[in-house]
């Protein structure tokens, strides 16, 4: 008798979320089977339950923040073996053979995969992953908290461990959402002098208990003279998706800062090259980060206490996660559990 799995996929772009039975998957060379314990509901999902993604496949099974054991390894797997707990996000694997490959830079890899949208995901009880994708998760971190670190989480920690911010720096997050909750905690966590920037007066005291040492309500408040009376901001973190709320912080950043743009917004951002030339002011994007890097936000979170807000949806009710995600009313992530 073949084993089965349930797993919730999508067959057509725009098409409902199906709850099926699929034979259990097994892994070929090079890859393991992950039980799927958790998996966060990112809003990049929507690339495939729109079938926006340029050569999507359908069925497909979304889900690129995936935490869970490894129960079976495939032919020619060193190091990685069952019962490690592991994770697997955004970064889904790199070919290791084209030019950035070829330099080290995996993020840059032209034929990237990503999981869930490249090859199924972890909206199921298990999926097959490459061994390129995998974090290990450290022993005291549990599955849902671990989940959204592995694309909310490493996309923030990551763009701040990697901007020019040192300790005592101005950082200023923009949005406290999914991913801005995560970046507040961590910019107070690596030692910058924090600040959440977002809408409305109530949001104050949430920030703060993030570990935000200045809150800046941008309905009434000018963000630009506020970063600036604060000294300038040596990096601003964009997670918001309003183009106009990106370039309102512009004249807020510090000579040499940077606006580090994170969220998509149909909107583009305005550089107004004044603001830009003399205070040597950019705008940059950042991507994710690798498996390693998620594996290192892991590690990170477990040591220094950094934990996402989470609102737990069991797997067979993901469309209502994700309608919840849509909504944008999710404090902070959705997270699908499987109870494995
Ligand atoms: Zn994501
Ligand atoms: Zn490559």
């Amino acid at each position: 008798m073949t084993e089965t799995m349930r797993a919730v996929q999508v067959s057509a772009a725009g098409g409902p979320f199906e709850l099926v039975t699929r034979p259990l998957p097994e892994p070929g060379a090079g890859q393991v089977r992950v039980r799927v314990q958790a998996c966060g509901v990112c809003h990049s999902d929507v690339f495939v339950k729109e079938g926006w993604w340029p050569g999507l496949t359908f069925p497909r099974v979304p889900g690129h923040e995936v935490a869970g054991v490894i129960d079976k390894v495939g032919p020619g797997v060193a190091f990685w073996s069952t019962g490690q707990r592991v994770g697997v996000g955004w970064f889904g694997g790199n070919c290791g053979h084209c030019d950035p490959c070829r330099r080290g830079d995996f993020i840059s890899c032209q034929f990237l995969q990503v999981a869930g949208i490249s090859y199924d995901g972890g909206y199921a009880e298990a999926m097959i992953a490459p061994v390129t994708a995998l974090a290990l998760i450290p022993a005291d971190l549990d599955a849902v908290d671990a989940a959204p670190l592995l694309c909310a989480g490493v996309t923030t920690f990551n763009a701040l461990r990697r901007s020019a911010a040192r300790a005592g720096d101005v950082v200023a997050v923009l949005g406290l959402g999914g991913l801005g909750h995560l970046g507040v905690q961590y910019a107070r966590k690596m030692g910058f002098r924090t600040v959440a920037i977002a809408r409305g007066a109530d949001k104050g005291p949430l920030a703060r208990t993030l570990g935000a040492h200045h809150y800046i309500d941008s309905d009434t408040q000018n963000v630009a003279a506020e970063l600036t009376a604060l000294g300038g901001a040596t990096v601003v973190l964009s997670t918001v998706t309003n183009g106009a709320a990106m370039t309102a912080t512009i004249d807020g950043l510090a000579p040499h800062g940077s606006l580090i743009l994170l969220g998509v917004s149909p909107d583009p951002v305005q550089v107004p090259p004044g603001s830009m030339i003399g205070k040597s002011r950019s705008v940059d994007g950042h991507p994710s980060g690798t498996a390693m890097d998620s594996q290192e936000t892991l590690a990170f979170s477990d040591l220094a206490a950094v934990r996402p807000m989470v609102e737990r949806v069991a797997l067979e009710r993901a469309a209502e996660g994700y309608d919840r995600m849509m909504s944008g009313k999710a404090r902070f992530r959705v997270v699908l559990t499987t109870g494995q």
